[in-house]
């Protein structure tokens, strides 16, 4: 990566409101058949579009394909029946209507890779692309044949492997896994969670990401930060294990989070997407505040491994909301490369 603080997304943005229902998750599609996938491709342009106007440097498919960042990949797999579901807790904090897992799981046919070589043929930029983490696909799940959440989270280990070989092969430059759970369920992601994502990425030669965030900012999520106190000390508890992995970059909730930003420290050495932009309110930051949590996080982060980035997905949000806020993310940056280069010089 050439550009200085190259600039990200976390991964979902808003979809536009003639192909699912704005500002929803879980949005049902409003198109069928063909139309449908017709409608998938050319949102997945104009997404890219926005981002490339946006000046935003790691592009993504804006995650215009799935209805959910977890769900449409497990829809992919044998083993799953989504006819049969159950209520569960994700992440011990909300209920949701989940799919069964009855059988032996695995991947039949590529899931991402024909929307990723699309994407790949469309931009010269280089392109990151989000799968779900195995620790937070057994969180969105109700298992009734392995009997064991470690079980399943291998088995789905070697399924994203499949994926993310192929991902690489069209042409990702990064691929990120979405692990949301690392931040809830610390014993298990130091005993097997961190290990079940080392054997997704393994023997792939492109760059990997682990996205870590408190959520969307949908009630559940800004209800359970209410109750965390006035400092989130939840990182500390992975960091020095995710440290010492394989993983190449970890992106993080930064901006107007509790997270104390010296937690840093304990992933020194890492690439870290810096998430700068709050996803949790309609608020458009400044440059000027996008640039202050960027400034702080330099003190732990080497210039050369910082990338601003957003604290989650935007689905929920407004489309011009999130417009906005991609141009705060990039004007935010852009005044920090700046102050580098002036330091420089
Ligand atoms: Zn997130």
């Amino acid at each position: 990566m050439k550009t200085l603080l190259p600039t990200s997304t976390a991964g979902s943005l808003p979809k536009p409101s003639w192909l699912a229902q704005p500002e929803t998750l879980w949005s049902p599609w409003k198109l069928e058949g063909e139309a449908l996938t017709d409608g998938k491709q050319d949102a997945l342009r104009v997404s890219l579009h926005e981002q490339q106007q946006a000046g935003v440097d790691i592009v993504s498919d804006g995650e215009q394909t799935r209805q959910h960042f977890v769900t449409t990949f497990i829809e992919h797999l044998s083993g799953v029946d989504f006819e049969n579901r159950k209520t569960v807790k994700i992440r011990n904090r909300y209920d949701a209507s989940v799919p069964t897992v009855v059988g032996p799981v695995s991947r039949q046919k590529p899931v991402f890779i024909e929307d990723a070589k699309f994407l790949r043929q469309q931009t010269d930029k280089p392109i990151k692309w989000a799968l779900p983490g195995p620790m937070t696909m057994i969180d969105t799940l109700y298992d009734n044949h392995y009997g064991s959440r470690e079980k399943l989270a291998w088995e789905f280990a070697k399924i994203l492997n499949q994926e993310a070989k192929e991902l690489e092969a069209a042409g990702v430059d990064i691929i990120q896994f979405d692990e949301p759970a690392f931040n809830v369920f610390f014993d298990d992601v130091n005993d097997w969670g961190i290990a079940c994502l080392e054997r997704a990425i393994e023997g792939l030669k492109c760059e990997t990401a682990v996205h870590i965030c408190y959520g969307y900012g949908i009630k559940a999520n800004t209800d359970w930060k209410k109750t965390l106190g006035s400092e989130w000390r939840q990182y500390e508890e992975v960091f020095p294990k995710l440290q010492q992995s394989n993983i190449d970059i970890i992106s993080l909730e930064c901006h107007n989070s509790r997270v104390p930003i010296e937690l840093l420290e304990l992933i020194r050495g890492k690439k870290v997407m810096v998430g700068a932009i709050d996803v949790a309110t309609d608020s458009i930051e400044t440059p000027e505040e996008v640039a202050d949590t960027l400034r702080e996080a330099l003190k732990y982060v080497d210039a050369d491994k910082l990338y601003p980035c957003t604290n989650c997905g935007m689905a929920p949000l407004a489309r011009d909301v999130a417009s906005a806020k991609l141009n705060a993310l990039s004007a935010g940056a852009e005044m920090v490369r700046n102050e580098l280069a002036q330091e420089n010089s």
